[in-house]
């Protein structure tokens, strides 16, 4: 099969990733010249002849398993993300349950990341739990420490880094190499830096996860989950994601290879107008601390240093001590930012925070309220404006 303008193979092997992005996985000369891949509704698929039907010859065989769509999109992930293969599903989280379902079984061990995003928690607690697994949450910060809460029945380990809403760096090489040695396979959820600005398969990870739902997407309009692995851990992906029959509709193939084409110049001004935020942040008085891993003050500072190229838009702060009425107040002023959940669109976004709620293997002790802000594609000096005003009617109500 042919994928025009990159290798041949769809890999884009040898260029780089803003180029990757945008070149992988078309192939315009099938489809008359249209630059993008159609969306191909569809779910029988003809055989020409008895013998083609028999030996499975088409390259497509029924809608579930796959179309021109969601092949393209698959396509030009893989050559992203650098892994084996690539199975697409309907959610962020649906990608995270997957993968775990599929390297995990009755009788087995998994450890957890403290600050993983809320919801793969409650999978852990609720459906694995039921079908036998035992989930031990660790600290992000274990390191190669995580080789002291391994067992014999040990059989996967999950990273999440920078944590969902306070942003504290793993050491992904040391937990992977702790995890090689050991057979253990490790998934990380990657949907913060995206295979642009962190490749999870390059640092030892078998499976890499991204909530395609943010930058992926990118404009608020989609759920969709990626998984790409490499090695044995693909081949039960590809495995336990067929026989659960998860697919996505090529409707949102299409969307999210719409996204992924602009995914590095987006990215590249989230980093910017992001960074920008959260320095002007740091030196506002009603502001404690920024938890933001490109900014040289912060703890996970070296090791983003030393494994990412690139930061992203999302990142959070902790307020001075303030009363409840004073935290709804600067919420209730904002003008720009949204107040809402989700993030990785074009929209600035703000919601509170409290990891007090559900952490278990760490302690959540700070000075004030927490705030995780998305910068959008919004000039910055209207988002500071709007922060601005809010912060004074903050104030006010203190
Ligand atoms: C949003 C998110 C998910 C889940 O994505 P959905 O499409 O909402 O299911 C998973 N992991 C992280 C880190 C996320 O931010």
């Amino acid at each position: 099969m042919s994928h025009g303008h990159d290798d041949g193979t769809g890999s884009g092997n040898g260029l780089r990733p803003a180029t990757k992005v945008v070149h992988s996985g078309r192939d315009p000369k099938r489809f008359d010249g249209f630059v993008n891949t159609p969306v191909v509704r569809g779910s029988t698929v003809l055989s020409a002849t008895y013998d083609d039907l028999i030996h499975h010859r088409g390259r497509y065989s029924y809608g579930r398993r796959g179309n021109p769509t969601t092949e393209s999109f698959e396509t030009a992930l893989k050559a992203l993300e650098g892994g084996d293969g690539i199975a697409l599903t309907p959610s962020g989280l649906s990608a995270c349950s997957i993968s775990l379902l599929s390297v995990l079984g009755a009788g087995d061990h998994l450890l957890m990341v403290d600050t993983a995003y809320r919801p793969t928690r409650t999978f852990c607690d609720q459906v694995l739990k039921r079908l036998g697994v035992e989930t031990t949450y660790y600290d992000p910060l274990v390191g190669a420490g995580i080789a002291d809460l391994i067992r014999d029945n040990t059989r996967a380990i999950f990273l999440e880094s920078p944590g969902s809403q306070s942003f504290e760096m793993q050491d992904v090489p040391a937990i992977t190499a702790v995890a090689r040695a050991r057979g253990i396979t490790t998934l990380i959820d990657n949907t913060w830096a995206t295979p642009l600005f962190f490749k999870p398969h390059a640092f030892g990870v078998d499976i890499s996860i991204q909530a395609g739902t943010k930058y992926i997407g990118g404009h608020a309009d989609l759920n969709l989950g990626t998984i790409s692995a490499v090695g044995p851990a693909w081949k039960k992906v590809i495995a336990t994601h067929g026989t659960l029959g998860i697919t996505i509709s090529p409707d949102d193939a299409a969307l999210g290879a719409r996204g992924l084409r602009t995914l590095a110049v987006r990215l590249a001004q989230h980093q910017r107008s992001g960074l920008e935020m959260a320095q002007w942040l740091q030196d506002r008085p009603e502001v404690s601390r920024v938890l933001h891993p490109a900014l040289p003050t912060d703890p996970g500072h070296a090791i983003w240093k030393r494994d990412f190229t690139g930061a992203t838009g999302l990142f959070s702060l902790i307020l001075k001590e303030v009363p409840e009425r004073a935290v709804a107040a600067f919420f209730d002023a904002l003008a720009l930012f949204g107040m809402g959940y989700s993030w990785g669109g074009y929209e600035s976004l703000a919601i509170p925070f409290d990891c007090r709620d559900y952490r278990t293997a760490t302690v959540w002790d700070v000075e004030g309220p927490g705030v995780r802000l998305h910068i959008g594609l919004e000039d910055v000096a209207d988002l500071k404006a709007d922060l601005d005003q809010a912060f004074a009617r903050m104030r006010a109500a203190a």
